[in-house]
């Protein structure tokens, strides 16, 4: 089935902007294709995010990743039973997706969707836009996509039972949103209930804290950047902020996420909403911002917090000898 979120497009005509937000802000490679294409490389594969001219604003794509052309055959078998349309794609289009084979298909909100096997790896390495440590992809994916949606059910339904992905868990305050596994990343999808279906953020997650904070100067160099301010995520542990894009939606840099067991995975709803602290939401309506500062206030009277989640190499065990913190740890 289906193991990680392998690439995301988006229609834009700002190409100029995309290519300044991508490489300076967040530390994409951008590999240009002609005037109407715009290619990111975020690691070893020869892109990861397209912006396209040709496609429209607003418009979007998101390639779900396969093991081989049997899973894709499978996955092909197993849509077309529950009644999804499925397009087999040409080679042309494989080509300017530089993936062997794809499939097309909806999800019930309209979303393009696309499934694929087979990425082809650059032969030259990853050279970052911006001195950064790299982007943690690999076996999680790119990172996560997050959409907006009219009613969560219905949507939840198709991905969970249809596509197979698994709900890690979900918030119904200060708004609704339900998060999805395909891999050991806590989600690879998340879907927030604001009665319109839309884009709401890409997460791509770097592999240094310090990356994340340059990347705030950045966008707190630029007036009207920030969408979401620094803070820390309750169920992925993501500290993180969100940048508005030269699109209508926000790409989110985040660093130490969390992995879960997808085999053992339990799906809980969480109480304290969406952040431990930080995260001041500039999209939400001020009577949810207002509920969302209320809740991270309770977290703030609890103390609530969790342990960092670091890759080798990213951390040095401090030798912590103290009293309380012993007292603390049990
Ligand atoms: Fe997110």
């Amino acid at each position: 089935m289906i193991r990680g979120l392998g690439y995301a497009g988006f229609g834009s005509s700002a190409l100029e902007d995309w290519r300044q937000f991508g490489t300076n802000l967040l530390g994409f490679q951008a590999v240009e294709r002609g005037n109407s294409l715009l290619a990111f490389r975020m690691d070893d594969r020869k892109q990861r995010v397209v912006i396209d001219r040709a496609m429209g604003d607003g418009a979007r794509f998101f390639g779900w990743e396969v093991e081989d052309a049997a899973a894709l055959d499978a996955l092909a078998a197993r849509l077309e039973t529950a009644g999804v349309a499925v397009t087999a794609e040409p080679r042309t289009l494989a080509d300017a997706r530089r993936v062997r084979a794809l499939i097309s298909f909806s999800d019930p909100a309209g979303n393009r969707l696309e499934a694929f096997h087979g990425a082809e790896v650059d032969d030259t390495p990853f050279a970052p836009g911006r001195s950064i440590s790299g982007f943690r992809t690999g076996p999680l994916g790119l990172g996560h996509v997050v959409l907006t949606v009219e009613t969560i059910e219905p949507i939840m339904a198709f991905y969970t039972d249809v596509l197979g992905f698994g709900l890690s868990d979900y918030i119904e305050k200060p708004f609704r949103a339900y998060f999805f596994h395909v891999n050991p990343r806590h989600h690879s999808l998340a879907l927030i209930e604001t009665g319109k279906a839309g884009m709401h953020h890409l997460m791509v997650e770097l592999c240094s804290l310090d990356d994340v904070g340059q990347s705030y100067d950045v966008a707190l160099s630029e007036p009207d950047r920030i969408g979401v301010t620094l803070g820390r995520h309750t169920n992925d542990f993501m500290t993180s902020f969100y940048a508005r894009t030269p699109s209508s939606f926000m790409v989110e840099c985040g660093w130490g996420g969390r992995e879960v067991d997808p085999a053992n995975w339990q799906p809980v709803e969480m109480h304290h909403g969406p952040s431990l602290w930080g995260h001041e939401r500039v999209w939400l309506p001020e009577k949810d911002r207002a509920v969302a500062r209320d809740m991270r206030m309770n977290a703030a009277r609890e103390g609530l917090r969790a342990p960092v989640q670091v890759m080798e190499g990213n951390y040095q065990l401090m030798s912590g000898t103290c009293a309380w913190w012993d007292g603390i740890k049990q």
